[in-house]
């Protein structure tokens, strides 16, 4: 009878144990099943009441479950103990009062920047973007925008020369400024409708290449952006508003702009053009030599025999172009005092745009 009360005993707290999961509840089940007031001790308490014959038996195995118990108790202790541990590492491997550790951000160089706000100005007003060649002939770079052979401006851009067989008379460089752009765009705008070949409004960005001595002014490499509006009835006074109002976006809507007249082979008339000076306000300071003036661009008519050479026949279309340098442009901004910066990849320098 006490036999098969102890067997029962045992697996009722074997399987009760089971679903201990908890250092609470394994101590409740301790109390249930081995306490003071647990069946198990009612049995050890009803031993005295038995024949003397049956004791012995009945108390060996009263004490086996008794020792049984407790073991299954202490295994418990140590499996929950572990079970802490797994979910205190898993659970708080993040410790958020360690300071972070930085992701370096990479960001655009500041001259794509500037481009950019180039871009999105001449957007708003209708340009498209028109990507040209960086390698020219001399025909595209020079002849056909009016520069003929031994022609003075063209000491003023001396270019790097591809070597291989090419005729002599049209080599083929670097071209030294985007201007060679125009006659490409123009022509195949007037492939479309060669008797009556559409209007254009493009800007013209990208890379020149000078061979000249590298300064804090004068770099061999820089980006140009150039413009080209062509069509009926375009005049000088469209140039001067389209560029004074770039200017503004560009600058500050305060900033007052100031043409002078000047000389390009490709453009007649020419001018440039200056902002007053945003430093001072035209009081005049050392950013703008004190005269109170920053020349931002070149600017003009597309002169006749640069529209013939695209394919515009000038005595029906007129247009304006102009050319600005972007490094100039965010050397004026920043005041950056050297020019060689922008490509001495210095993360010191490129880090502050
Ligand atoms: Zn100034």
């Amino acid at each position: 009878m006490l036999e098969q009360q102890l067997e029962s005993i045992e697996q009722e707290a074997i399987s009760t144990l089971d679903n201990v999961d908890d250092a609470e509840a394994l101590e409740t089940w301790r109390v249930a099943n081995l306490g003071r007031s647990s069946p198990l001790m009612g049995v050890f308490d009803q031993l005295g009441q038995l024949p003397k014959e049956e004791r012995p038996a009945i108390g060996r195995l009263a004490n086996q479950v008794k020792q049984s118990l407790e073991s299954k108790h202490a295994g418990k202790v140590e499996f929950l103990k572990l079970a802490d541990l797994r979910r205190s590492l898993e659970t708080e491997q993040l410790d958020v009062t360690l300071p972070g550790r930085n992701i370096p951000i990479g960001r655009l160089h500041p001259i794509t920047q500037t481009l950019r706000q180039i871009y999105q100005i001449f957007a708003e007003m209708g340009f498209q973007v028109y990507q040209s060649r960086d390698v020219e002939t001399d025909e595209y770079n020079f002849q056909l925008l009016n520069f003929p052979p031994h022609h003075p401006a063209r000491e003023m851009q001396d270019s790097f020369y591809i070597e291989g067989e090419f005729d002599d008379e049209n080599p083929v460089l670097l071209r030294t400024h985007t201007s060679p752009g125009q006659i490409h765009a123009m022509r195949e705008y007037a492939e479309e409708n060669p008797h009556d070949p559409p209007p254009i409004r493009i800007i013209l960005p990208g890379m020149c290449y000078r061979h000249e001595q590298v300064t804090t002014r004068a770099e061999s490499q820089f980006t140009q952006v150039e413009g080209l509006a062509v069509g009926k009835d375009i005049t000088f006074s469209d140039l001067k508003g389209t560029l004074s109002d770039f200017n503004k976006r560009m600058f500050g809507m305060q900033v007052r702009s100031r043409f002078r007249a000047s000389h390009f082979p490709f453009t007649e008339p020419s001018a440039e053009v200056d902002i007053e000076c945003f430093v001072c306000g035209g009081k005049g300071c050392p950013v703008c030599k004190r005269t109170g003036w920053l020349e931002i661009l070149g600017c003009g008519m597309v002169h006749p025999i640069v529209l013939q050479n695209g394919g515009y026949d000038p005595k029906i279309y007129t247009g304006f172009a102009f050319g600005m340098g972007p490094e100039r442009i965010t050397m004026l901004r920043y005041r950056v005092e050297d020019i060689r910066y922008f490509w001495a990849n210095d993360l010191r320098f490129l880090e502050q745009f």
